[in-house]
């Protein structure tokens, strides 16, 4: 039997992309249609062009090709989101639908997937075609939040991936709302690969990420990803109070060896300032890591993925 693929595109007012990146991914799917069966899922976010006219057209002329359409607007992240979960495939490709992901290199990543492994990510080159500011922030976010979270999170890897249904099915039971896809799936473990691709820039229209988007992106990558904001409120505490504990050694050092003078009047007011702000700091901490419990409880992320089981025998010995 066939193993199935499905491509799985979040599309929003990609209208004048549509045409030819239909096209590409059907040169794709056509040359590897002997060994696999394909489907294309489109996820119509919302799109506010005609983007969802010319893909309902699509689906009644090619069998291969679904509409998810949404509701409205939810972004690119829920978007896909919602493919991964209608796909029921053997592997699931995800992809951006302004040909900026080159089809042609679901290849490589259908070709490492017969390899054995369950997640290949598509790695961009050096980001040539995007600008220096989204090259220089990207680089910082990734520093930072590799630096942060205990999940590794590959850089400029972006969503454009395969993933085995074993895996699949298991980022399927991530219930939470505000996600960073990338990390869930490094998360998720299992044996994962990069294929390595040059981004193209985008033909048509212009990028939906604004800078506010990029920001709750990152947001959401880090403190989805790690409560170190939570623990430095701490950290910044102990050290105003240390500070304060200098200022009264300073103090009552003073008073000790040279009593005559007068203890200056900034450094009762400093030293009184620093002790009560390292206080209240340290306090916010204490709070600040129960609350990093909780939000880690409530992230009900699973506990361990199981990748494989040998010998399912032993499970049901009196059978
Ligand atoms: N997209 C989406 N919903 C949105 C914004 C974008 O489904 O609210 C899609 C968009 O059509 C494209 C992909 O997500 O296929 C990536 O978006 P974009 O090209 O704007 O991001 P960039 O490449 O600039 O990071
Ligand atoms: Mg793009």
């Amino acid at each position: 039997m066939k193993k199935t693929v499905n491509i799985v595109l979040p599309t929003y007012n990609e209208s004048l992309n549509l045409p030819k990146l239909y096209s590409e991914l059907k040169k794709v799917t056509k040359s590897l249609n002997r060994q696999y069966v394909f489907g294309i899922i489109f996820v119509n976010d919302g799109s506010t062009d005609d983007t969802l006219k010319k893909l309902i057209k699509l689906s009644q002329t090619d069998s291969s090709v679904t509409v998810l359409n949404l509701s409205r607007n939810f972004g690119h992240q829920i978007a896909i989101t919602a493919g991964m979960d209608y796909s029921e495939a053997d592997a699931t490709i995800t992809m951006d639908a302004d040909l900026q992901d080159p089809p042609a290199v679901c290849q490589k990543l259908i070709s490492k997937w017969s390899e054995g492994f369950d997640i290949v990510y598509a790695k961009r080159n050096p980001r040539k075609v995007d600008s220096i500011f989204k090259r220089s922030t990207a680089g910082l976010f990734y520093y930072l939040i590799n630096k942060m979270s205990d999940t590794p999170i590959p850089s400029n890897v972006g969503d454009f991936r395969l993933i085995d249904k074993k895996v699949l099915d298991q980022i399927k039971k991530f219930s939470e709302h505000q996600r960073f896809i990338r990390g869930l799936i490094s998360y998720a473990g299992f044996n994962q690969t990069t294929v390595y691709y040059s981004r193209a820039s985008r033909p048509n229209g212009k990028t939906n990420y604004s800078l506010k988007k990029m920001w709750r992106l990152a947001v959401d990558g880090i403190t989805g990803f790690s409560v170190a904001p939570l623990r430095f409120i701490s950290k910044l505490g102990y050290s105003v109070s240390l500070l304060s504990v200098m200022g009264i050694v300073y103090v009552v050092g003073l008073k000790i060896f040279d009593p005559a003078k007068e203890v200056p009047g900034w450094a009762f007011v400093m030293v009184s300032m620093f002790f009560l702000g390292g206080v209240q700091l340290i306090m916010l901490g204490v709070l600040g890591s129960y609350i990093s419990r909780i939000y880690v409880e409530t992230q009900n992320r699973p506990l361990y993925i199981v990748s494989s089981i040998t010998n399912k025998k032993t499970r049901r010995l009196s059978n």
